[in-house]
């Protein structure tokens, strides 16, 4: 049960092949056996989970069951979820149980889906490895010294492990494509306003999208649909329709128009996943895909800016956790002064130190314009060079990370050979443009990630072309072994 696809475990149900109640009990018991070997979980929450499985059996029963209705997923501990711990993998969150569902989690289980638990991550979504959660590190589960990436690697490492059939995540620079990725998964990161970030635990406001991740373009299309759409709770969510993602699936690719950014194949791409990549954009070219170069001119400063703008807004975000409202205090404060500066900084590790002192820097009043200004408009730049591209093309091809899953500690000490993860997916998110990834061929026994980016509101047209891509090879279905 847990090889099958999101439409075959519906299909399952439907029949009465099998309940809710045992797939779900099914999911528990492999987190049981096998997550104590990748940490990718930081709350499993078993009674309830056989409880809501129970409630979608009667659904099912009663003929009220939708798509999604008695499938189990996992959600990154960043959702706010009623009465769930809800940590963002920080000490700062290690006691807070959130008072309500975020608006992704609510719908989810409107749809009917079982949630087996929450997923461990970078700590405040600050990250590319998994690394620096209060929990400790998750393991790629296609080989256990190296890292899933981040910042949803604990999605990433469950669902590739087959502990979960789907999981959410959030992307504020890539942290669902990158994982997915290194996980062999297929990740979606919608446009931005598409989902609803209210109760999603706020990183850099103007760049975090939630999204899917799954094992195909099929399951997230599926998705989709449940979780996006206008939510009057979050002014930045987008009133564009949503449209029926898995009708477009099938549509015929025969003369779409791709490009090649240029900028992203040169030095710094790993000679085994520019192979890889070389292949997956063959057999595309076989489906009748037409591709060109393109130029993406500004493409080198999307690292340096995203450093700018992202700790800024996280600087201002984070200044919420003072020790008074919620989350962590310090003991015995003398003072004031002292309970805030001891509370943040017992409860707060150095990665996200790291990035609210850069913040609050770039935001200082002596510096505002040649830092945060000045990264503002380079994000201008960073839009128009998409625009441009996509009057040429209808979608961009590429790779989504320059390398594949790296060890454990192996860039721990260099934040910013870290930062260089996300050097195709940041530019995506500073232009808030939708981007998908799914598995293009194995290098070297380690999963490959292929990019593709769209204008904006074409996640259907991303869907399709992955899709058709899932159709002709089977990349994606490939399992870690141990986990089959
Ligand atoms: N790795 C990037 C960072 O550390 C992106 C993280 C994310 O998308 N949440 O900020």
């Amino acid at each position: 049960m847990h090889q099958f696809s999101l439409a075959r475990l519906a299909a399952g149900l439907a029949a009465g092949e099998f309940s809710s109640r045992e797939l779900t009990a099914h999911f528990l018991d492999r987190i049981e056996r096998h997550d104590p070997r990748l940490n990718a979980f930081v709350t499993v929450t078993r009674d309830a989970a056989l409880a809501q499985a129970g409630a979608a059996d009667a659904r099912l029963r009663a003929g009220e069951a939708g798509p999604l209705t008695g499938i189990p997923l996992a959600h990154k501990d960043i959702f706010c979820t009623e009465g769930v711990r809800t940590s963002c993998a920080s000490r700062m969150l290690d006691g807070f149980t959130a008072p309500y569902d975020a608006t992704v989690v609510e719908r989810l289980k409107a749809a009917g889906m079982v949630m087996l638990g929450k997923t461990n991550m970078d700590e405040f979504a600050m990250g590319s490895s998994s690394e620096t959660s209060w929990y400790g590190p998750v393991k790629n589960p296609w080989d256990p010294a190296r890292v899933p990436g981040g910042s949803s690697g604990g999605s990433a490492a469950a669902v590739a492990a087959r502990l979960a059939p789907a999981a959410t995540g959030t992307d504020t620079g890539g942290s669902i494509r990158q994982p997915a990725a290194l996980c062999g998964l297929s990740g979606l990161k919608p446009t931005y306003g598409r989902v609803s970030r209210w109760g999603m635990i706020a990183f850099a406001s103007s760049l975090d999208q939630g999204g899917p991740m799954a094992r195909s373009a099929e399951d997230l299309a599926l998705l989709l649909p449940a979780m996006a759409g206008f939510d009057e709770r979050d002014s930045t969510s987008s009133p564009e329709p949503v449209p029926d993602y898995p009708a477009q699936l099938d549509e015929d690719v025969k003369g779409l128009r791709v490009g090649l950014p240029r900028e992203w194949f040169r030095e710094g791409l790993d000679a085994g996943v520019a192979a890889s990549i070389e292949e997956a954009r063959r057999v595309l070219e076989g489906l009748g895909v037409v591709f060109r170069d393109i130029d993406l001119p500004n493409s080198a400063l999307a690292v340096p800016a995203y450093y700018v703008v992202a700790p800024a807004e996280c600087s201002s975000n984070l200044a919420r956790y003072d020790g008074v409202r919620y989350g962590y205090r310090c003991e015995a404060p003398r003072d004031l002064e002292d309970l805030y500066r001891r509370s943040r900084s017992e409860a707060f590790g150095a990665e996200v130190k790291r990035r609210i002192m850069m913040g609050t820097y770039v935001l200082s009043a002596g510096y505002y314009d040649a830092y945060y200004l000045k990264a503002q408009k380079i994000r201008r730049l960073i839009a128009d060079d998409f625009r441009a591209a996509f009057a040429e093309v209808d979608l961009i091809l590429g790779p989504t990370s320059p390398t594949r899953a790296f060890r454990l500690g192996e860039k721990t000490a260099d934040p910013v050979t870290m930062y260089l993860s996300d050097i195709y997916t940041i530019a995506v998110n500073l232009a808030g443009l939708p981007g998908l990834t799914v598995p293009a061929p194995m290098a070297g026994g380690l999963p490959v990630g292929l990019q593709l980016v769209g204008d904006y509101f074409q996640e259907g047209r991303l869907l399709n072309l992955a899709h058709r891509l899932q159709r002709t090879t089977d990349w994606h279905l490939a399992t870690p072994p141990g986990f089959d």
